[in-house]
């Protein structure tokens, strides 16, 4: 049974998530639809994984009840203005077919356009309107979180990062429990990098006759971040969402910790000089 959080506005989301991306076409519904059926609850997508349409079909086609799941999704940064950022968000509203998103996050700050407060500001509104349950904010540093959070006295739910062993993100953790956001970690396996062979995720892997995939989400359980795996197999779908019921000690959560480097980010995603639009 996947466990619930209380975030500081009241709303709710499910302890794992299943992302995404790249997952398109008859073959990315059926790949969404069957993790929905297997149990995931809270569904990652955005509007530059060009995927929204087959999200929309896939959780009409898994057929549960609309006030059981979370669905996200992103505005990207071409949108960032004011009045973009509502239209884009009504365009995701249109393509998911949804009559509102359950969280809805800006997907990178582009510090050098600096136009996420405006699209901060119209997250604020939109969630007035009722057209978005919960907001957030993803690949913010502290000091964008800072500042949006000065500019309207709001403060984002969750900072969706990248976070995998190379890359703990301890400081952000520590960010994120002064101000009251919960960490979502995007690639938590850490995709290619993925440190499954490594002595500090092997071994508690042989020990509770688990996978290492396993291992790596439940340390991010155990830290208190939201894990999103993307896995296209039923197979590893329900693997991973198969966490809940194994227990690493504090020593193996320090080790795979441990694991991290400062260079550890996957592509140089830092979010001061990363630009998406
Ligand atoms: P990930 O979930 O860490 O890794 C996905 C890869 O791991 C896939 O190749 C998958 O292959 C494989 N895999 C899944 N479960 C496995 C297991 N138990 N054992 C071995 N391999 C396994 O990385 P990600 O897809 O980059 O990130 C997840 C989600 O985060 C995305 O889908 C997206 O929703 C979100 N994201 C957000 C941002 C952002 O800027 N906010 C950036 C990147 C990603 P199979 O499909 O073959 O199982």
């Amino acid at each position: 049974m996947t466990p619930t959080y209380t975030l500081h506005d009241g709303s709710t989301l499910p302890a794992i998530g299943f992302g995404t991306y790249p997952l398109r076409g008859r073959e990315g519904v059926e790949a969404i639809a069957s993790a929905i059926r297997i149990g995931y609850r809270l569904v990652d997508t955005a509007v530059n994984y060009q995927n929204e349409t087959e999200v929309g079909e896939a959780l009409r086609r898994a057929g549960v009840p609309r006030d059981e799941l979370r669905v996200t999704s992103k505005i990207p940064g071409r949108d960032h203005a004011y009045d973009k950022a509502i239209a884009s968000t009504k365009d995701s509203l249109k393509r998911l077919g949804l009559d509102y998103l359950d969280l809805h996050l800006i997907h990178w700050p582009n510090p050098s356009v600096d136009l996420y407060v405006e699209a901060w500001q119209a997250l604020v509104d939109l969630q007035e309107q009722g057209l978005v349950k919960a907001i957030g904010v993803s690949n913010f540093t502290e000091a964008h979180l800072r500042r949006i959070i000065e500019a309207t006295g709001v403060t984002p739910v969750v900072n969706q990062i990248e976070m995998h062993p190379l890359f703990p993100q301890e400081r952000m953790r520590a960010v994120h429990a002064e101000l009251g956001i919960r960490t979502e970690a995007w690639s938590p396996l850490g995709k290619r990098q993925a440190q499954y062979d490594a002595p500090a995720v092997r071994e508690p892997a042989d020990r509770l006759g688990v996978s290492p995939g396993q291992v790596i989400l439940r340390w991010h359980h155990q830290l208190g971040s939201i894990p999103i795996p993307k896995s296209a197999d039923p197979g590893r779908q329900a693997e991973n969402l198969s966490i809940f019921d194994i227990e690493l000690t504090d020593a193996e959560v320090a080790a795979i910790t441990a694991l991290g480097r400062p260079d550890g980010r996957l592509f140089g995603g830092d979010p001061d000089t990363h630009e998406e639009m």
